[in-house]
């Protein structure tokens, strides 16, 4: 049996059987064990992984159903991917209304995990913009569900983790833009106390906002930055840029990406716009998606991958809360590649599960150098449980059980909306 892994290559699991979902209309196909859905295995730990059972392959389903240029509604199957959308949809002045930083993720794959993108403050979840869909059981039951539904299966499906069957098709909302460019401001800040006032004044002036931050600076220059605060743009300006046709070819025996190279790495990012204000025009690819432009990226951090702690911090206290992690980490001596931050807004998530809530979310990626960064992960889950926040199953692969019931109280009643044949790596490890 082949060894299956998710973006972040950490766990990998060689006992896991695979069926590939190609009709639907037709049942789930036979399966040994439990099951759990597989959309393109974007996210990072073990949400999209079942040890000892079986994924069903759900990229099959990838046809368009329906789509209205007049009201932007589009009805498609669950395997179709966001850059599917785009190329559909972009040409007729329709963008998605909610996106995160690849868009190789599927519908499916957005809904379960309910995304969060860099517009969250104004526009909420990816499950808002979900209109209705359909999910198959394990006993061959279809159930339509749309928001308000009264039986929870809407609210235990969005942000459900794949657990309640499998998303057939969905219909989105999507959004009006005025064309592929977007005008893009980058700010650069000296701290976190300068971060938290840009992202209040620009919150009610632009769709996008966030930020990346040096997370080994220390001192008075704890958590200085970029902030890129965004909006559509209308007009052609030039021709669209072409795919960079970068990729990582192997996995590297050791990660490229270790004390050595992170220190230099985050201070010539810091210090790559001289100025304090730029405005430019940038294509929506490489604003949203940058990381999109190399092929297999996550190869860089060898064969024993990486892992992302994303936490949102609640409002009063996310100031403090950021700067203790931000200090753990630079005591531990270690550094994360990418370390973005963004404050959400108000507006409740619709999934019982939903990670996404008022406060300040922050995303740091770790290279696997074993003990160490299990241990740097443990001190920072304490400051997330110490200050009441959460962390995202779509990029975990270790937070206690304890944690998680914590931070998702739902669990409980999300629990009895399960497919009794349902389960994922992930579920087993919080419910131990
Ligand atoms: C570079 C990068 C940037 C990212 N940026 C963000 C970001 O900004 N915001 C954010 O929120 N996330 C972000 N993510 C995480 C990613 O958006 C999510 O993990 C997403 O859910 C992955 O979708 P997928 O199609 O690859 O699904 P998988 O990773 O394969 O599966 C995700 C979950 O969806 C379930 N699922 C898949 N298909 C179906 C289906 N048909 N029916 C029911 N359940 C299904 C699976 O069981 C699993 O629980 C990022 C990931 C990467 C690699």
């Amino acid at each position: 049996m082949p060894t299956d892994c998710s973006w972040g290559r950490y766990p990998a699991v060689l006992d896991q059987r695979s069926v590939a979902l190609n009709d639907r209309s037709a049942p789930i196909p036979a399966f040994e064990g439990t099951a759990l859905p597989y959309g393109n295995g974007r996210s990072y730990g073990d949400s999209c992984l079942n040890p000892g059972g079986t994924v069903l392959r759900g990229r099959g389903l990838d046809r368009f159903m329906e789509f209205n240029p007049a009201t932007g509604i589009l009805r498609c199957e669950a395997g179709v991917t966001l850059s599917e959308i785009i190329e559909l949809a972009l040409p007729q002045g329709w963008f998605l209304p909610v996106t995160p930083g690849t868009r190789h993720v599927t519908v499916g794959g957005a809904i379960a995990n309910d995304v969060h993108g860099k517009n969250h403050h104004r526009a909420g979840t990816f499950g808002h913009h979900v209109l209705a869909m359909e999910l198959l059981r394990s006993d061959g039951e279809r159930i339509s569900l749309s928001p308000g539904e009264p039986s929870g299966m809407f609210e235990a499906t969005v942000a459900g983790l794949g657990l309640t069957g499998v998303i057939t098709w969905a219909s989105l909302q999507l959004r009006r833009v005025p064309g592929p460019w977007m005008e893009v401001e980058s700010i650069r800040f000296a701290n976190l106390d300068e971060f938290f006032q840009l992202s209040s004044q620009s919150a009610p002036l632009c769709e996008y906002t966030v930020a990346w931050i040096d997370c080994l600076a220390s001192g008075d220059a704890l958590g200085r930055g970029h902030f890129l605060r965004a909006d559509h743009a209308p007009g052609d300006r030039r021709p669209s840029p072409k795919p960079s046709g970068l990729a990582m070819p192997i996995v590297p025996p050791l990660s490229l990406v270790n004390k050595l190279t992170l220190r230099p790495f985050n201070w010539l990012y810091y210090h790559r716009q001289r100025q304090k204000r730029r405005r430019d025009f940038s294509h929506y690819a490489p604003y949203f998606y940058p990381l999109d432009g190399i092929a297999n990226w996550n190869r860089m951090y060898g064969p024993r991958g990486f892992l992302q702690h994303q936490c949102v911090l609640p409002p009063h206290v996310a100031r403090d809360a950021v700067a203790e992690i931000l200090r753990e980490i630079s005591r531990s001596g270690s550094g994360s590649f990418l370390a973005v931050l963004k404050e959400f807004g108000d507006r409740p998530s619709p999934g019982m599960l939903s990670f996404a809530r008022p406060g300040t979310t922050l995303a740091l990626d770790f290279p696997n150098d074993g003990h160490e960064v299990f241990r740097l992960l443990d001190r920072l889950d304490r400051v997330v449980a110490d200050v009441n926040g959460a962390l995202y199953p779509a990029k975990d692969a270790r937070m206690s059980g304890m944690l998680f019931r914590q931070a998702f109280p739902r669990w409980e009643d999300f629990s009895r909306h399960i497919d009794p044949r349902f389960s994922s790596g992930f579920w087993r490890r919080v419910m131990e």
